[in-house]
């Protein structure tokens, strides 16, 4: 890669411009209305207007662009059109760049940010909120304002880009050690597990704690295996796949599930009709002895870690110990999930939602895998022109375990620093 000295309106990918100088123009992967549809054609790279960031803002040239799933919904237009959502609240940009998770270097800043330097080597946070915002002013938690965003999805100029434009408090320092696309690939997954699994005092992970974790070898599950490994919890992983449980056994699960295996997934039958419920409840009780089984012993979990919504929850409701806690943070598979109320209250049992994470549990967890307790499990790194094939791969459940990442400034794999 050459540090071209030369100032141009346009570097190609591979090119870097003279540190801390902008151009004019950048190759940007985008969504557009007329593209929404499957992920592997909703993006397409074209040559756009570089932003310029605003007095609390970080300008970032992009060296790896990690894959998440908000992308897959961005891009399909569905269950939101993030391109309307935003223009309805103002934006001008009538295109989506997605992206919610970036290694790369500070080449710009606004002017009252003094937290990062032009010439930082970072990586960024999708949770983004409005400093100024009445409900943060009043010294309410940015987490829960409602200005908080998800950037790369609720908010455009992502990562799939040459430049991405953030908010100083999205900004953590890169661990040295990794390269750029691994470094690309875990914050978003890996805070938002730390939230769910660390975040709900008293139902966390503690020493000896057993934790169900669905989708074991998936982004989310990946940090989850070993954020409870760490901590000295027990996970037990639920995968979809035989060749998956190796992955899991790697990254410290005691025991994995195939949920294969088993068929009450879904919703609950009606209570009223006996055979039926009946039926869902022997496979809800062979699920539970397989847990039992892979654990070792007769122990429910006191976490389970949800993300499978429709499918999964009535299970993991059923399953979860007696004061424990099911914690959810989306419905992949749907949203319409039913709760048998009865085991809720009369075992007093904790639903949990929870969304992303705090500017403060980002930078916990990225020390976690500064110290090398968590490892981003990158699988697969593709080129600029790949973003489209990642997400239709992850559509299609067919992505391999782990993370993926785009290479977008950095072109070759296996770099750490800028050259
Ligand atoms: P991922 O890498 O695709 O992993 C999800 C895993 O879920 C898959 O590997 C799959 O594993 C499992 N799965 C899929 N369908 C299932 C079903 N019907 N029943 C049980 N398991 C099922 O995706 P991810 O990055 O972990 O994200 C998962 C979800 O969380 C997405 O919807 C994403 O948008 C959301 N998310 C939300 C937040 C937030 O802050 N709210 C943050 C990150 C992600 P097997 O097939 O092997 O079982």
């Amino acid at each position: 890669m050459a540090n071209t000295a030369m100032k141009k309106e346009l570097y190609e990918l591979g090119e870097t411009p003279p540190l801390g100088h902008v151009p004019q123009k950048m190759y940007a992967s985008l969504i557009r209305k007329e593209r929404f549809g499957e992920p592997g054609d909703a993006f397409k790279v074209e040559v756009i207007e570089v932003p310029k960031p605003g007095p609390t803002q970080v300008l970032v040239w992009v060296m790896a662009a990690g894959v998440n799933y908000n992308n897959v919904w961005a891009g399909m237009g569905f269950p939101v059109d993030v391109i309307a959502a935003r223009m309805r609240r103002g934006d001008k940009e009538d295109f989506h760049i997605g992206g919610s998770d970036a290694s790369g270097v500070v080449w710009a800043v606004g002017e009252q940010v003094t937290s990062v330097r032009v010439g930082d080597e970072v990586v960024l946070s999708c949770g983004m909120y409005d400093e100024g915002a009445p409900d943060i002013k009043s010294g309410g938690d940015p987490v829960y304002s409602t200005s908080f965003k998800i950037w790369g999805y609720e908010e455009n100029w992502g990562s799939f880009a040459q430049f991405t434009l953030v908010n100083r408090h999205q900004v953590f320092p890169k661990p040295k050690k990794l390269t750029w696309e691994a470094a690309s690939a875990y914050m978003l997954v890996g805070a938002t597990a730390y939230r769910q699994l660390l975040g709900w005092p008293p139902n966390v992970v503690n020493e000896g704690d057993p934790v169900l974790i669905w989708g074991g070898a998936g982004g989310l599950g990946s940090m989850a295996i070993q954020i409870v490994k760490a901590r000295g919890g027990i996970p037990i992983a639920v995968v979809s796949e035989q060749d998956k449980y190796e992955f899991c056994y790697q990254l410290g699960a005691k025991g994995v599930i195939n949920r294969k295996e088993f068929g009450h997934w879904g919703r609950l039958p009606d209570l009223d009709d006996a055979e039926a419920f009946g039926k869902w409840m022997q496979g809800a009780r062979a699920f539970g002895q397989k847990f039992w089984e892979v654990l070792g012993e007769r122990r429910n979990p006191k976490i389970v870690f949800e993300h499978p919504g429709e499918a999964t929850i009535p299970t993991s409701v059923f399953m979860v110990d007696n004061g424990g806690m099911v914690v959810i943070c989306a419905g992949t598979s749907g949203y319409n999930a039913d709760v048998d109320l009865r085991y809720l209250w009369m075992r007093q049992k904790r639903l949990q939602g929870s969304h992303f994470a705090s500017v403060e549990e980002c930078a916990a967890f990225n020390d976690m895998v500064d110290r090398g307790e968590v490892d981003p499990a990158l699988s697969r790194v593709f080129p600029f022109d790949g973003v489209g094939e990642a997400h239709q791969l992850m559509r299609e459940n067919r992505h391999p375990p782990g993370n993926m990442a785009i290479l977008v400034n950095a072109t070759r794999e296996g770099t750490r620093t800028l050259p």
